[in-house]
């Protein structure tokens, strides 16, 4: 059967007294079934927010205290070091490290993300396991089907569920899902407080998405492996970072024109941003990563499409390169 969406924002007291929901604020049966699903697919306890940057913002605010520091991982999500830079101005400091690697020491809170998009490296999980702090691992691309950081010594898996998770381009939803009742204790006391919640509808679709996860991550990641493969042998592309799972791959041309040129090119593959959808779309990311990038870098998230049929279009369009 499926999930029912219930859109009420009030549901009435049971004898005089809140019953197991109140006001859709605090939570709501299709958030709660939602929240069952994902932490049964990464071994934890989840909660959602109303889009991947409000759960990684919730994280930092209610698990910190101005004055301490996040060591983030080099080369990972633009947006997260942005949203950091933006709670610089209530006193959290974030300092950059090479996460194939032990984070540095003294810090207060590590921020992985398997793999970094768009570099597409993977943490050292052992390493990050031993540091003190509680570790946080963005898993948004590779979905728990190919990452379980729960698995790996991470308290935290954070995910934009906007991507796989939801899978349609059409859902706008983040989660974490945590190791200890504490974090989902206070986690779900700040989202109560301060109101960063999907809707019934949004969260009903992320279910309806979970539905057929697995198999569009499996075609999606065999599409991926063939186009790797083939881009690396391209005499226009300078190099191919793709993790060897899950469908997204970055891939190197000259200079940002010659980028340019190949991502206007495209006819089956969409020119633009996001990931994870059931449809491939390739972007320069320059355009958002700036400097951090090398300006021919090109992203591309790769969906069910024929891959032979994908390969003709990404060929045709490197001929432009
Ligand atoms: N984490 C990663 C790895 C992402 O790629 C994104 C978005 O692109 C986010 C977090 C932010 O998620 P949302 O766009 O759902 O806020």
């Amino acid at each position: 059967m499926a999930t029912p969406i219930d859109r009420s924002t009030t549901w009435p007291y049971v004898d005089g007294e809140p019953g197991a929901f109140t006001y859709s604020r605090y939570s709501s049966p299709t958030l709660v079934e939602a929240e069952r699903r994902l932490g049964e697919l990464d071994g934890g306890e989840a909660l959602v927010f109303a889009s991947g940057m409000a759960a990684a913002t919730s994280v930092v605010l209610a698990l910190l205290a101005p004055g301490q520091t996040v060591a983030l991982a080099e080369g990972c999500y633009y947006g997260t070091g942005v949203m950091l830079d933006e709670l610089g101005r209530w006193g959290i400091r974030t300092v950059e490290f090479d996460q194939t690697g032990p984070p540095p020491e003294g810090v207060d809170l590590v921020w992985l993300e398997a793999p970094s998009n768009p570099f597409l490296t993977m943490p050292d999980f052992e390493a990050s396991a031993a540091h003190p702090a509680r570790v946080v691992c963005d898993s948004t691309a590779a979905t728990p089907l190919h990452v379980r950081p729960l698995e790996h010594g991470c308290d935290i898996a954070l995910h934009s569920a906007t991507k796989y998770l939801s899978g349609h381009d059409d859902a706008l939803i983040g989660a974490v899902v945590c190791k200890h009742a504490a974090d989902v204790s206070r986690l779900l006391e700040f989202r109560m407080r301060t109101g960063p919640v999907p809707a019934a509808d949004t969260a009903w679709l992320l279910l309806r998405g979970l539905e057929t996860l697995e198999v569009r991550v499996a075609r999606q990641t065999a599409g991926a492996r063939l186009l790797a493969a083939r881009l690396a042998d391209h005499p226009e592309v300078q190099i191919v970072r793709y993790p060897g799972f899950g469908g997204l791959l970055s891939f190197d041309v000259a200079e940002a024109d010659a980028a340019r040129r190949v991502e206007t090119s495209t006819r089956r593959i969409a020119n633009k941003t996001s990931l994870g959808g059931v449809t491939s779309r390739i972007e320069a990311r320059f355009r958002w990563d700036g400097a951090r990038v090398p300006p021919g870098l090109l992203r591309l998230s790769v969906g069910i499409e024929d891959p032979d049929e994908l390969w003709h279009d990404l060929e045709s369009a490197l001929a432009q390169a």
